[in-house]
């Protein structure tokens, strides 16, 4: 009897087109083969279905190390230190409108710092740039596979950002006493800190993800899923900020990121990506199967 197998696409071509940290977790193709045999008269065609499934929580690159769990207990502890002196000095001195006002600015301005700098990765500097390219690549590889990073262990995701709040507030901690400016520095860090995974659940499923999360999106006081998914459209140049998202209306109907990426053309003559056509690379790829996006 002979038997022949055709794949109606190769695999080769897609499986390469994928970064080698993606491919584990990436990996579920369908593959149909059409079955002829020519042992009856008439051509029996048969659909083979094979689905490649590998386990995404074995996919070492999104897995937390003890090393990222270290860098985000030393952010924590920074942070935590940093509301302690705010709240110790607010007993001392039987002011609390003060830093609880410096406090509330802390999570508006992070929300905005949010997006600043999620527009700076999205649009401008390349996977070799020291410090950032790292967070580049991560960008833009979120674009391509959005849903992964639903799959990111929580030291994993938070690890970079914990580095810079670690660095930029255990000065601050040792430098200065104001409960007012702790009030300030100690929520505008947890929102920075936080803000991956703020990000991440705005990637979760609504029966997934836990109600008191649903319920701090639903009332905006975390960047929303709708909101979000916006950001992830072909035209995405909109809703960068993932703490809140607070200024994502504002920012966008001011056109405030596209009058800076004017300034950032006609001052430096460097295009922004999101300027680029609809099928760049750097645009969310599709054809492989997404179920786990919503
Ligand atoms: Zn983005
Ligand atoms: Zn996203």
């Amino acid at each position: 009897m002979a038997v022949t197998l055709q794949t109606k696409y190769p695999i080769s071509p897609i499986t390469n087109n994928i970064p080698r940290t993606h491919r584990p977790s990436l990996l579920r193709l369908r593959v149909t083969c059409s079955v002829t045999t020519t042992t009856k008269s008439q051509p029996n065609r048969e659909k083979l279905v094979v689905v490649i499934n590998p386990t995404l929580s074995n996919d070492p690159t999104l897995q937390s190390t003890w090393t990222h769990r270290l860098w985000v207990s030393a952010g924590c502890t920074t942070v935590f230190a940093s509301f302690a002196k705010s709240i110790i000095g607010g007993f001392g001195s039987h002011l609390w409108f003060e830093p609880a006002l410096a406090g509330f600015a802390g999570y508006i301005l992070a929300d905005l710092g949010s997006g600043v700098y999620h527009w700076a990765v999205d649009n401008y500097g390349e996977e070799s740039m020291p410090l950032v390219g790292t967070q580049i690549k991560d960008s833009q590889d979120h674009h391509k596979w959005p849903w992964t990073i639903t799959r990111r262990q929580f030291a994993n995701n938070l690890h970079f950002l914990a580095r810079g709040i670690t660095l930029a507030v255990l000065p601050l901690d040792l430098a200065f006493s104001d409960h007012v400016v702790h009030g300030f520095v100690s929520t505008f860090a947890f929102c920075v800190l936080f803000c991956p995974q703020f990000h991440a659940w705005a990637h979760g499923t609504k029966s997934k993800l836990p109600p008191l999360v649903v319920a701090l999106q639903d009332v905006g006081l975390l960047v929303s899923r709708t909101q979000h998914v916006n950001h992830h459209r072909l035209m995405y140049n909109t809703n960068y900020c993932v703490v809140s998202g607070a200024w994502n209306k504002v920012l966008d109907e001011s056109k405030f990121f596209e009058a800076l990426e004017m300034m950032v053309y006609f001052k430096l003559g460097v295009r922004p990506r999101s300027w680029s056509d609809p099928n760049s690379q750097w645009i969310e790829e599709t054809n492989i199967s997404n179920n786990n996006q919503t």
